[in-house]
């Protein structure tokens, strides 16, 4: 069905005929059956996390087996753990030789390096020893013994990932060094999928990687796609809602992942500083920033620096908005969002305010 002449016909019809009010129904009905039958939506799992991918596109099937088959090339090219990734390479070369890496991988880890150090180091990919100390890519958890964290901690400094760009190599200085990409594989991921499918002609579609949007255009009607902000304390709620337009929606929470151990709760997300997870007075950080790269790279600084000190980055930064959930049960977006984010928690006792610049 060719939905243009569709509603050209029903345009002209109304200037023609009297009969508009069918004419513009008929044209309607048109433009809904056209929009569903190129829906497609399909869920699939990678990179340790659910996937789902809605693309509005009449090739949309064939699509969606491209998106996959992009995310296991990337999957190949950055797992920390699957034998014989690039990164598992580098890692496994710490302390020996550099490693002739791909372009692409070469300037992902610039990126990572560069936000970094643009983070004061609350970002930092060279945390892996102590990420893998704590468990986190183990199958068991446990608190290391604080002698370990202390003799980790000096093989996780950034300036020792050494990048040629001439040679392409990627080199660790010390033994005992990794570089892990998790904190920000799944927002290149986002980029990388959104690149293929706005390469192949596709206006409308939306990325959910792990609970993780991206999205091209707006939904098919022309309104914006939707996101939600999930409450740190319960999976089935949510404490607000955005429109968002052609973006990326990135959260990091201390909820996502954790273990217990007498009685206390310990996170993912490592404060670089310390090597204990980050305990800065935040159960999440959504960042919204068109490159999903740099949303997921920002999520987990921004989660490690706390409230104030996120906010004082921000003010630096042009090119990002961002929605915090505090320990004490506050809400805080900034600006930006003033017409995008609606609060939705005050039933759950959240309060709500916005920060300015
Ligand atoms: P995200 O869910 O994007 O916040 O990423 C968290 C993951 O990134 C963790 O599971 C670790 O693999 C890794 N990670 C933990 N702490 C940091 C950090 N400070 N900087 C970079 N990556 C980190
Ligand atoms: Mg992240």
């Amino acid at each position: 069905m060719n939905l243009k002449k569709w509603i050209a016909l029903g345009l002209t019809g109304c200037f023609l005929f009297s009969g508009c009010a069918e004419q513009r129904e008929q044209a309607q009905t048109a433009l809904e059956n056209s929009q569903q039958e190129n829906r497609h939506e399909a869920t699939s799992f990678a990179m340790d996390t659910v996937m789902t991918f809605t693309v509005i596109h009449e090739d949309g099937e064939e699509l969606i087996i491209d998106a996959e088959q992009e995310i296991r090339r990337l999957e190949n090219l950055l797992s920390v753990t699957l034998d014989g990734s690039e990164i598992k390479q580098i890692n496994e070369n710490a302390g020996k030789e550099p490693v002739r890496i791909p372009t692409e991988i070469l300037e992902l880890l610039q990126t990572s390096k560069d936000l970094g150090t643009e983070t004061g180091n609350a970002f930092d990919i060279a945390i892996y020893p102590i990420v893998k100390a704590w468990g986190f890519t183990e199958e068991e958890q446990s608190v290391p013994p604080q002698e370990t964290i202390d003799q980790l901690l000096p093989l996780t400094d950034l300036n020792d990932l050494i990048l040629d760009k001439e040679n392409s190599t990627a080199y660790l200085e010390k033994e005992g060094m990794a570089v892990d990409l998790g904190g920000i594989a799944k927002g290149y991921a986002s980029d990388s999928v959104k690149a293929l499918l706005k390469g192949k002609g596709v206006e409308s579609a939306l990325l959910s990687l792990g609970g993780n949007i991206c999205t091209i255009g707006n939904k098919p009607d022309g309104s914006p796609w939707k996101a939600v902000v999930q409450n740190p304390l319960d999976a089935n709620d949510y404490v607000g809602l955005l429109e968002i337009s052609d973006t990326c929606v990135i959260t990091s929470g201390g909820y996502q992942r954790y273990f217990e151990e007498n009685g206390k709760q310990y996170h993912h997300i490592i404060n670089p500083a310390t090597g204990w997870p980050a305990e800065s007075g935040l159960l999440s950080v959504t960042i919204v920033c068109d490159s999903g790269t740099k949303a997921d790279a920002l999520s987990t600084a921004l989660f490690v620096m706390g409230l104030e000190d996120a906010l004082e980055y921000w003010k630096t930064q042009d090119d990002f908005e961002a929605i915090f959930v505090t320990t004490d049960g506050e809400v805080v977006a900034t600006e930006g969002l003033k017409d995008s984010f609606t609060f939705e928690g005050k039933d759950n006792d959240f309060t709500y305010r916005m920060a300015e610049r």
